[in-house]
């Protein structure tokens, strides 16, 4: 059978999704991936370098596999003999080191078939037509999954392009006096690495960061709690979207005691504005918005989607509404499809795009 669905996008969204349609029976020369790297994990890889980020933020259940079980923790216990990540892995504490998660990607690549189905091809247009959608000039599938990740790194403004600046999910070594912009997740692992290479901290932020042990609450995991969450009228729903996108990190001590500890000695301070530092990083994340990535933009204003703010508002399927039918499926996974699920951007939320698009490949199937 000829290649009958897309991935557009080939980073963790991208891949998780591949892995699950593989799972769900579906062959490779069924799918075609277009995607700018043919490793999954280069991206991720790149950014959590960078911020010489250790272990997963997420716990066992964060990886690309299409089954839940057995996770991360079930694995690392087999492999090291050891109970332990199991219990902790019970009371939501296991975190898997990023070199377990990444050799796990390798495997995932290897078994998937994933190099029979990707195009080194970035798609520039999706159009509409019977039955499908045509993809530049790449062909036409009936399902497509749109998985185009962040739209670049955002920058503070009249910050991007000064040469003492740094964006935190680009490489870079420690001036002897740092002023980290930012406070979130990325902003609290900068002081911490920043410190222990023995620098000095300036944390240059307007408000205190709340502390939370995932960005979100834990409920919106839940059926029931994204069920509430999905029913919210357009604005409520912006609001929380809103909420949940100010900075956070989680609390305990290997955050606070080298924090305070370089406090007390004089190594770590907060202000409201840069003070003339010789190197500036920004932990400022990435840019928000369809209207950064100009292949869903081109879409909304071609085709008038309903849009909030930033956000394409979609099914709770993941699938954008009046482009969708029986025939055809048009999907977003990754941080564009917040609307659905407000963890899209987590490897948990490519799970659930994932598994969504598979039903409704079945489900058309069946027709
Ligand atoms: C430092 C860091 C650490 C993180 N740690 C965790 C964690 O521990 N646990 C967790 O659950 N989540 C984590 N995340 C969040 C999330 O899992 C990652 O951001 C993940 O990489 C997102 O995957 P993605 O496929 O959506 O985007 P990306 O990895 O950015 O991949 C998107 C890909 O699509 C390509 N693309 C874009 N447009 C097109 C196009 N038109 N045609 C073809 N290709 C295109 C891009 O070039 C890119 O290769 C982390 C994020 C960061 C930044």
């Amino acid at each position: 059978m000829a290649e009958q669905c897309a991935i557009v996008g080939g980073g963790l969204a991208g891949f998780t999704a591949y892995a699950t349609l593989r799972h769900g029976g579906l062959a490779a020369a069924e799918i075609a991936v277009f995607g700018t790297d043919p490793d999954p994990a280069a991206d991720w890889r790149r950014r959590a370098d960078a911020i010489r980020q250790r272990r997963m933020r997420s716990e066992s259940d964060g990886h690309v596999a299409a089954t839940s079980f057995p996770g991360l923790a079930v694995r690392s216990a087999i492999r090291r003999r050891d109970a332990m990540p199991l219990v902790e892995s019970l009371f939501d504490r296991y975190h898997p080191t990023v070199p377990e998660f990444l050799e796990h990607v390798a495997e995932v690549r290897e078994r998937s078939g994933w190099k029979d189905s990707f195009h080194h091809r970035r798609i520039a247009a999706i159009r509409p037509v019977d039955g499908g959608f045509e993809l530049d000039e790449a062909g036409v599938f009936a399902h497509v999954l749109l998985a185009p990740g962040h739209p670049g790194l955002a920058f503070p403004e009249g910050l991007e392009g000064d040469e003492r600046v740094v964006h935190a999910y680009e490489p870079h070594d420690y001036a002897p006096e740092v002023e980290v912009v930012g406070a979130g997740m990325a902003a609290a692992t900068e002081w911490l690495n920043a410190l222990a290479a023995g620098a000095a901290v300036v944390s240059v932020r307007r408000r205190e960061p709340e502390r939370r042990p995932l960005n979100l609450p834990r409920e919106l995991f839940t059926r029931r709690g994204l069920k509430g969450f999905q029913a919210t009228s357009k604005e409520q729903r912006l609001g929380l979207l809103r909420s949940w996108s100010t900075p956070s990190y989680p609390s305990g001590r290997d955050w606070d005691e080298p924090v305070e500890r370089a406090r007390r000695e004089g190594r770590f301070r907060v202000l409201p504005e840069l003070n003339g530092g010789e190197q500036i990083i920004c932990a400022t994340g990435f840019k928000r918005g369809f209207r950064n990535d100009s292949l869903l933009a081109a879409l909304v204003d071609a085709h008038a989607l309903e849009t909030a703010d930033g956000w394409i508002a979609l099914a709770p399927d993941s699938t954008i509404p009046g482009l969708t039918d029986e025939t055809r499926t048009l999907s977003i996974a990754g941080v564009p499809g917040q609307w659905a699920f407000p963890a899209a951007d987590t490897l948990a939320g490519h799970k659930y795009a994932a598994r969504r698009f598979l039903r409704r490949i079945r489900a058309c199937r069946t027709r």
